[in-house]
């Protein structure tokens, strides 16, 4: 066990205080990494403001790491010392299932081991990136390609794949209308991702304050949806809706966006959930999807695909000391587009 710098809430409405935490000894498959950047998802705020139910305290979170390998196992064979590397939101899963042998432990039988608040396979509840270090076994370590930063690279091993897991599944690409309704952190590089494979891209925003943006992210078009005048006007207009907002919209409102077979998934995990009717689907053979997060495979196909295309997230990075003002900056839509801790601040 060795002690480690993190940053934890120890209870609720508490604040986020400097804290230290165990890591557990390097086992023969696993990598303790050095982390350099945590990103800040909204998924840490739902979960620590507990809109998702009870938590074990202190809760550390953060599933967005970036780091450097510093120590390695002596059966690892996928990652060396010194390598860049990053660890998204399943730090374990059973390996045996079904779904963990086809690549996609995200939907593991037996429930994937979360990075964070998740009991671990020893009992111990696992502790999350606001910390300055963390071992993880090797199968759930992902190599960060050269080219990008440590820092831009972060939000994607969350906010990347859950974009790119149900755009490459319901088939972005050319000749594809492809819209995504929240331009926040999954959105904003849902809106890259989107764009880099080919598809034409619809931003659907609440306002207007986020029009600048549209054009430098790769969007094709911007819609304000609080006018609504604008979404009656695109009607049966998308192939894909891809749902990102955290919070409880009218889904039957974008149901009606969609064109012939078209799709919307639902990404945004909203406390309060989101209705629909039977009849918005009917009309059009419309499909209602959800989607989790990403494979481990697909994740690191996520990343050599953002490296090639020069993708990574708009950050603003902050020192860990800021959490607390993040997390309401986050909830007001006032970030551009993902806060990322630099862990040298711990
Ligand atoms: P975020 O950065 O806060 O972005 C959410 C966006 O939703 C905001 O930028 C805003 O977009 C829109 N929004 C917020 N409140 C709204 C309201 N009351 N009405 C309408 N729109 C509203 O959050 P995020 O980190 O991208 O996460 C988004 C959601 O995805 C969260 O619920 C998170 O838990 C979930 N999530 C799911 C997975 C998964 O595997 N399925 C993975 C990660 C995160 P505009 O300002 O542009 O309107
Ligand atoms: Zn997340």
């Amino acid at each position: 066990m060795a002690d480690v710098a993190a940053y934890a809430l120890h209870e609720k409405d508490g604040g986020f205080v400097p804290t230290t935490i165990e890591r557990r000894d390097v086992g023969p498959s696993d990598v303790r990494i050095a982390i350099a950047f945590a990103g800040i998802c909204h998924s840490d705020i739902h979960t620590a403001r507990e809109e998702w139910g009870s938590i074990h305290y202190p809760l550390v979170p953060g599933h967005e790491i970036a780091g450097i390998v510093e120590e390695v196992g002596p059966e690892v064979t996928s990652h060396r010392v010194g390598d860049r590397v990053g660890v998204g939101c399943m730090v374990n899963s059973c390996r045996e299932c079904e779904n963990c042998l086809a690549g996609e432990e995200q939907y593991c039988a037996k429930g994937n081991i979360g990075t964070y608040d998740a009991v671990d396979v020893d009992g111990t509840i696992t502790r999350g990136g606001y910390a300055t270090h963390v071992v993880v076994d090797e199968h759930f370590v992902l190599s960060i390609p050269d080219g990008i930063g440590l820092d831009v690279a972060a939000p994607l091993l969350c906010a990347g794949i859950t974009m790119y897991s149900p755009l490459s599944h319901w088939g972005a690409g050319p000749g594809r209308r492809v819209a995504i309704v929240g331009l926040g952190g999954l959105g904003h590089v849902g809106v890259k991702i989107a764009a880099a494979m080919g598809a034409e891209v619809t931003i659907l925003t609440r306002s207007d304050a986020k029009r600048a943006d549209a054009e430098r992210l790769g969007a094709h078009h911007f819609h304000a949806t609080e006018d609504p005048a604008v979404l009656k006007g695109l009607r049966s207009t998308f192939d894909l809706i891809v749902n990102t907002v955290s919070a409880g919209i009218d889904t039957d409102r974008y149901l009606s966006l969609l064109r012939l077979n078209g799709t919307m998934v639902n990404v945004g995990i909203s406390p309060e959930g989101y209705r629909a009717r039977f009849g918005s689907l009917a009309t059009n053979r419309r499909s209602l999807a959800g989607s989790g997060i990403g494979g481990i495979r697909q994740t690191q196909e996520m990343l050599d695909f953002c490296a090639a295309h020069g993708i990574g997230a708009d950050i603003e990075v902050i020192p860990a000391s800021k959490i607390d003002e993040a997390y309401d900056r986050v909830v007001a839509s006032d970030v551009r587009y993902r806060f990322v801790i630099d862990a040298a601040t711990m």
